[in-house]
């Protein structure tokens, strides 16, 4: 049986990057290895959108995330979270671990915190110095709107800064036209990469602010890594094996196009979001991201059961809900290196399973309007 890696990440990688990381181990501290960061450096500017610096890291996405979090905000200062999931508490737990007050502003699991809370926030807060958003909330699939909440942040003294980890090379995401301070990635989401990298961009305005006081940060100080990015190089030994086969991906991502990409995702949404209905599921996001969709679990089904059955009957390895959602959601990946036949498989797989479970499902109703959308009629 064919096993296909359908969860919100990590994603498959291309064969062409898995060859790249069959090859021997080299040196770090050469002029080849320096010419493949700058490439990656580059690269990851371009699916960010933005001119500003971009740092790499060697830890998970939760590594950039900390280093933006710490670095933009001094221990006692002020800052405002907005979460609706999972990962957006945990920036909120993370400022509170490094002494910080973070204010919280929330929205229901499934839903979206909108921006006019985020400027109700940030009027009563005026010293607040940072604002922190998860673009696409992977714990619920929700989706926040960086485009609008952008310019109120920029018009503040306080930072914008991002959790793009599910969202860089699958979203639109426009770091300098929609003013995101840092913007933080990992590799294993949508880069088409295996765990292990980490990316954040940094604007002018953070960088002023984080010379500007001592962050509470060794590793993950970002002026150490700043002061090595002229003939780039990184201040403690990168995972350059990663970074190496990182190109191999990026040249692809670039071949296609930061663009086509976004609309290939959006696409993609638009399928399985079409087959959720037809099967008589209803979607858990009231916002969607592009990137994944989550999927209600029909009361009186065990989801834990249904997401047993698609693995080991089928191969689709999807992914469930967290703590609260356990058993309630299924989160179904169409992110990086996932096409139209995978999503398809999946879908055609959950509705098969449906039928098992004795759900009153049509057979042939999920891929049917797949088609349709997929095909825009
Ligand atoms: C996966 C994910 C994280 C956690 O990233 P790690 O690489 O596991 O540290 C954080 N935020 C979002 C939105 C994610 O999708």
């Amino acid at each position: 049986m064919k096993y296909r890696l359908l969860t919100p990440g990590p994603t498959p990688v291309p064969e062409e990057t898995l060859l790249e990381l069959a090859r021997p181990v080299p040196y770090h501290r050469t002029p080849e290895a320096r010419a493949i960061l700058k490439e990656v450096l580059e690269g990851v500017q371009y699916v960010f959108q933005t001119q500003n610096d971009v740092i790499a890291l060697t830890s998970s996405g939760t590594g950039a995330m900390e280093a933006a979090l710490v670095c933009a905000v001094p221990r006692g200062a002020k800052a405002i979270c907005a979460y609706a999931g999972r990962f957006g508490e945990r920036w909120h737990k993370l400022w509170q671990a490094f002494g910080i007050e973070s204010v919280p502003v929330t929205a229901p699991y499934g839903k979206a915190v909108s921006p006019q809370q985020i400027e109700a926030a940030l009027k009563a807060h005026p010293d607040a110095v940072a604002v922190c958003v998860v673009h696409s909330e992977t714990s619920t699939g929700v989706k926040h709107d960086l485009a609008a909440i952008g310019p109120l942040v920029a018009k503040t003294q306080a930072l914008f800064i991002v959790d793009a980890i599910s969202s860089a090379g699958a979203l639109e995401l426009r770091t300098d036209a929609w003013n995101l301070d840092l913007v933080a990635t990992g590799s294993q989401k949508a880069l088409r990469m295996p765990p292990g990298l980490a990316f954040v961009s940094v604007s002018p305005k953070a960088w002023q602010r984080i010379e500007s006081h001592r962050p509470a940060a060794f590793y993950f100080d970002l002026s150490r890594y700043r002061a090595k990015l002229k003939d780039p190089d990184t201040p403690f030994t990168p995972a350059h094996t990663l970074l190496r086969a990182l190109q191999i991906s990026l040249r692809r991502i670039r071949a296609e196009g930061i663009e086509n990409i976004w609309n290939n995702c959006a696409r993609l949404a638009r399928a399985a979001r079409a087959a959720v209905h037809a099967m008589g599921l209803e979607l858990f996001a009231e916002v969607p991201a592009e990137g994944l969709t989550a999927i209600k679990v029909p009361d009186g089904l065990d989801g834990v059961e249904l997401l047993q059955r698609l693995e080991k009957k089928y191969g689709l390895k999807l992914a469930g809900g967290q703590d609260h959602l356990k058993g309630k959601i299924v989160r179904l990946a169409h992110m990086g290196y996932i096409d139209f036949f995978d999503v398809l498989a999946a879908l055609v797989g959950l509705e098969c399973v449906l039928a098992e479970m004795g759900h009153p499902v049509r057979l042939g109703s999920a891929a049917a309007a797949a088609q349709q959308a997929w095909l825009g009629t």
